[in-house]
C-alpha cells in the first residue's frame, strides 16, 4: 500500500478552481473542425492532452493536403506544364505564409525541412563542420530536447569543439547568471530551446541572444514548442537561426522550417545534395542554387508545406495573442486543480511557462499513471520526453506530462484530474 498525504494541499492563489475560465474565441466551434477530438477511445470520450508530442489537425488542413493531391499535384520548380506551375505556386505561397508567421525579413531565409530535428541537424552539420575547431565551445542548456543535444555532440566530437551546458535552477528556469558566466570568446554557438517540451519553461530567448552576441557567438533557438503557443518574431528575438516542426502547430508531419539570417546561410555549405539545390552540374564542378533552394535537395514535401500554410492561416485567424491568453488561463486553472491531487508534485514551476505541465505522483510510476489515464480516455505522455539530462537534474526517471493546445478546454482538465483521482484510488486500495 502506498503512503500518501491525504491532507488537502494549499492551492496556490490562481483562481477559484471550480470556476472555468472563459475563452476569448469560440473554442467549441474550433473543436468541431478538429474531428478526431470527438473520438471515443476505450469507450470513453477522448481527452487529448498530448499536444506537445503532436497536435490534431483542423479539417481545413486535412482538406488542403487532400485537395493539393486531388487537383494540383505535380513536381515543383521543374516543369513548364500548368500543373507543375500550380504546384510550384502553392509551395512558394506556403513559404510566404510561413514567412509572415515568424516575421522573417525575406523568403531566401525560409527553408523547408522535415521538422525541427532536421533543421537543427542542418545547422549543426553545415555551419558546425565549416566553422568549429578545437578550443571552440557550443553552449546549450540543461533543458534541451535530445534533438538539440545530440547533433551538437556529434559535431563537437568530430571537430574537437566542446559541448558546454548552462544549468537550470530548481524551478526549472535557466540560471541566467551561470549562462552569462559560461559565455566567452571561445563560445561560437548558443543552442537553446525557446520553450521546454517537458516542463514548459519559456526561456528569455531575446536576452539569451543579446548576451550571446555580445560574446561574439551565434544563436540557434529551438522553437518547436513555442510557435504553437505564442507569437514569434524572429527579427525582434534577433536570433540567428530559428527552427520548428509543422506537426506541433496543427500542420502535417514531415514538414518544418529552418529560418536563418541570409548572410550566414549564404556562407554555409550544402547539407544534402542532389536535385533542386544546383544551378548547373558537370563532372568537374557543380554550382549551387541560390537560397533557399541550396538547402532543399530533392523533391520537397509539397503537400506538407501546403497543409502547414493552412494551419498557419487557422492560427492567424484566431490570433496568436488570443491563443496564448486562453492557454495561459487554462494553464493557471490546470495548475490549481492538479495541486488538489494527493501526492502530486509539479516538476518545473518557472514563472514564465507555456501550456505544458509535468508532474509525478508519489509512489506511482508515470507509466502506470499513463496506462490508467488511457483507460479513462485521457491521452498524456509519460517518460523522459527526450530530455534525459533534465530528468536526471530533477533526480527522476520520468514524469507524466499534460500539454494543451488552442482547442483545449477546462473540461479536458477536469477529466484529467478526475482520472488522476482514480489512479490514486487504485494505488491506495
Ligand atoms: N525540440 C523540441 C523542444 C521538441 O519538443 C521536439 C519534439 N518533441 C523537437 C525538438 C523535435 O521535433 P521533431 O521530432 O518534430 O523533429
Amino acid at each position: 500500500m502506498r503512503n500518501i498525504d491525504t491532507e488537502p494541499r494549499a492551492v496556490p492563489l490562481f483562481r477559484n478552481i471550480h470556476e472555468h475560465p472563459q475563452a476569448p474565441y469560440d473554442v467549441a466551434a474550433l473543436r468541431r473542425t478538429v474531428r478526431i477530438l470527438d473520438t471515443q477511445v476505450r469507450d470513453k470520450p477522448l481527452t487529448y492532452l498530448d499536444n506537445a508530442a503532436t497536435t490534431q489537425k483542423p479539417q481545413s488542413v486535412i482538406d488542403a493536403v487532400s485537395s493539393f493531391y486531388a487537383a494540383d499535384n505535380a513536381n515543383v520548380h521543374r516543369g513548364v506544364h500548368l500543373l507543375s506551375q500550380r504546384a510550384t505556386e502553392a509551395y512558394e505561397d506556403a513559404r510566404e505564409t510561413l514567412r509572415t508567421f515568424i516575421n522573417a525579413p525575406n523568403l531566401r531565409e525560409m527553408i523547408f525541412t522535415r521538422g525541427a530535428t532536421e533543421s537543427i541537424n542542418l545547422v549543426a552539420h553545415s555551419w558546425g563542420y565549416a566553422n568549429l575547431a578545437p578550443g571552440d565551445e557550443i553552449l546549450i542548456t540543461h533543458m534541451e530536447h535530445h534533438s538539440n543535444i545530440v547533433p551538437w555532440q556529434i559535431v563537437a566530437q568530430t571537430t574537437g569543439a566542446k559541448l558546454v551546458v548552462a544549468p537550470v535552477n530548481d524551478r526549472g528556469e535557466l540560471d541566467m547568471q551561470a549562462y552569462q558566466n559560461l559565455l566567452g570568446p571561445q563560445t561560437r554557438m548558443v543552442a537553446a530551446t525557446h520553450v521546454s517540451n517537458s516542463i514548459g519553461t519559456i526561456n528569455p530567448i531575446k536576452e539569451i541572444a543579446a548576451l550571446a552576441h555580445d560574446a561574439g557567438a551565434l544563436v540557434l533557438a529551438d522553437g518547436a514548442q513555442a510557435v504553437p503557443h505564442m507569437a514569434v518574431d524572429v527579427q525582434d528575438l534577433n536570433v540567428d537561426f530559428y527552427v520548428f516542426s509543422g506537426h506541433k502547430m496543427y500542420g502535417p508531419t514531415g514538414i518544418g522550417v529552418l529560418w536563418g539570417k541570409e548572410h550566414l546561410l549564404r556562407d554555409m555549405p550544402p547539407y544534402q545534395s542532389g536535385g533542386d539545390m544546383i544551378l548547373s552540374v558537370d563532372f568537374e564542378k557543380t554550382t549551387y542554387n541560390s537560397l533557399p533552394y541550396k538547402f532543399e535537395a530533392g523533391t520537397p514535401n509539397i503537400a506538407g508545406a501546403v497543409g502547414l500554410a493552412e494551419a498557419v492561416r487557422v492560427m492567424q485567424g484566431i490570433g496568436m495573442d488570443a491563443i496564448e491568453a486562453w492557454e495561459q488561463d487554462l494553464l493557471t486553472y490546470a495548475t490549481g486543480k492538479l495541486h488538489t491531487v494527493p501526492g502530486l508534485e509539479i516538476v518545473g514551476e518557472a514563472t514564465n511557462k507555456a501550456a505544458v505541465i509535468s508532474f509525478t505522483i508519489e509512489g506511482i510510476h508515470p507509466h502506470d499513471v499513463g496506462t490508467i489515464l488511457d483507460r479513462e480516455g485521457v491521452a498524456v505522455r509519460t517518460g523522459h520526453h527526450c530530455t534525459q539530462p533534465l530528468m536526471k537534474r530533477f533526480g527522476i526517471p520520468a514524469t507524466t506530462r499534460m500539454s494543451l493546445g488552442m482547442y483545449s478546454t477546462p473540461e479536458d482538465i477536469d477529466a484529467l484530474v478526475e482520472a488522476l483521482l482514480k489512479v490514486v484510488e487504485v494505488f491506495e486500495s
